[in-house]
């Protein structure tokens, strides 16, 4: 038996983990194009600030693999699959046989596409070398222009604040995180942000960036005007990256298609992690999902599978981010709310937003609340039908509200 796994992120390694944790005795091979694999979380964060080092942003050391017997195939691309022969091609020429094959190839960020764009100084962050060139960029006094105000543009915010940057968040849409929270979960981050001294622009469409006489990002043009930049950091969202799986024609569809046990088309063949698009039986629709959370809980359930024990994969989803000192925990999908009810005060720092769908708590953004964090993915998970004025409550535990 042989399972080859391309893409060595953290579904991989919770996979490999896993695997060996059921007593699966076979061959491993793991194909990877950067090094061992790592936490990616850190890297806006703690990483970026220089307060955790690499032997910590490691998902495992060498001798880890050493000892679990996994064929590490690092700094080397996945090129084509055949199918027919169950075998996946690197770019070194090397042909590696499998009975099982794992995609975990993550996603990738998506790229501004407009006058200036090539110019140096524009980051993206999503692997460690983003990172460090980030940091090596990061100037006391100098100033970083954030385009889009989502995660990984307010993670960084924080972060380039920390390091002594002067910061301007453009984001488009009239409020920050606006896809992901609810809105008085979204004026209290622009409000967090704003007496850390980070200027945020809604509704600000970047038309072009200019460059000085080296080729180095020196303005960013909006539709208000230009705004001078030290460097620039573009945070405007992911893509999955399902090339292969569509040169391989595996069904694609925002993400390789997979079934509840997270098996594509081709039934030797899983994806899992944010390159897979998997039937989500709770919310009854198919989603992508872009967090560490998804990727350990696919990689568990393709372990289960390939080991003899059909599973399916439904959990309710679960993202966080840590802005300052504060923890913002996202459980469930708020899509499709027809309610939504505020527990606690913002102006207490430590408050929630449920949402109901036709009197179901479908999906809870908590902001600092310890408690409702602990008790949301249950209840949710449970269909739980709250009474809105017990919701309202915040004397009344969560668990208690129905
Ligand atoms: P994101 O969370 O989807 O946010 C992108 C933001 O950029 C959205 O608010 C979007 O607004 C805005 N935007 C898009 N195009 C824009 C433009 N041309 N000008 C200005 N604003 C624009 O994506 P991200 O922050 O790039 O993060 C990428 C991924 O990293 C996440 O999906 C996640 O996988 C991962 N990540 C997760 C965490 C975490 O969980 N704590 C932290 C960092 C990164 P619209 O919504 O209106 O398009």
């Amino acid at each position: 038996m042989s399972v080859v796994i391309i893409g060595a992120g953290q579904a991989a390694a919770q996979l490999i983990d896993s695997l060996r944790r059921r007593g699966y005795a076979g061959a491993i091979a793991l194909i990877g194009d950067e090094g061992l694999p790592y936490q990616r979380p850190p890297l806006s964060k703690k990483y970026l600030a220089g307060e955790l080092g690499l032997d910590r942003l490691q998902l495992r050391q060498s001798s880890y693999f050493d000892e679990q017997r996994v064929e590490l195939r690092l700094g080397r691309r996945a090129t084509a699959i055949d199918r027919d022969a169950k075998r996946v091609e690197l770019d070194d020429g090397t042909l590696l046989n499998y009975d099982h094959l794992v995609i975990a190839t993550g996603s990738h960020p998506r790229r501004l596409k407009m006058p200036g764009a090539h110019l140096t100084g524009i980051h993206y962050l999503r692997s460690l070398t983003d990172a460090d060139h980030l940091r090596i960029e990061a100037h006391v006094g100098q100033h970083g222009v954030i385009i889009g105000g989502g995660y990984i543009g307010l993670e960084v915010a924080a972060t380039l604040r920390q390091l002594g940057m002067e910061v301007t968040v453009l984001e488009m849409a009239d409020r920050v995180m606006n896809r992901v929270v609810a809105e008085p979960i979204s004026r209290y981050y622009e409000r967090e942000h704003a007496s850390h001294g980070v200027r945020i622009e809604l509704g600000a469409r970047v038309l072009a960036l200019q460059g000085d006489t080296n080729g180095r990002v020196s303005l960013v043009e909006t539709d208000r005007g230009g705004i001078k930049a030290d460097l620039v950091v573009v945070g405007i969202g992911v893509l999955p990256t399902d090339g292969l799986a569509q040169s391989a024609a595996l069904a694609c569809d925002n993400g390789i298609v997979v079934d509840e046990y997270c098996r594509t088309s081709d039934p030797a063949i899983f994806a899992i992690g944010d390159c897979s698009n998997h039937p989500s039986a709770h919310y009854g629709r198919r989603i992508r999902l872009e967090s560490v959370d998804n990727a350990f809980e696919q990689a568990n359930t393709v372990a289960a599978n390939i080991t003899g024990t059909p599973t399916k994969h439904d959990r309710v989803p679960w993202f966080w981010s840590d802005q300052y000192h504060h923890k913002l925990l996202i459980v469930g999908l708020a899509d499709g709310h027809d309610q939504t009810i505020l527990r606690g005060d913002p102006a207490n720092h430590s408050f929630s937003v449920c949402y109901l769908r036709e009197g179901e708590l479908i999906a809870i953004d908590t902001v600092n609340m310890a408690k409702d964090q602990m008790a949301a993915r249950k209840l949710i998970a449970s269909r739980m039908r709250p009474d809105p004025n017990k919701l309202a409550d915040i004397s009344i535990a969560l668990k208690d509200c129905g």
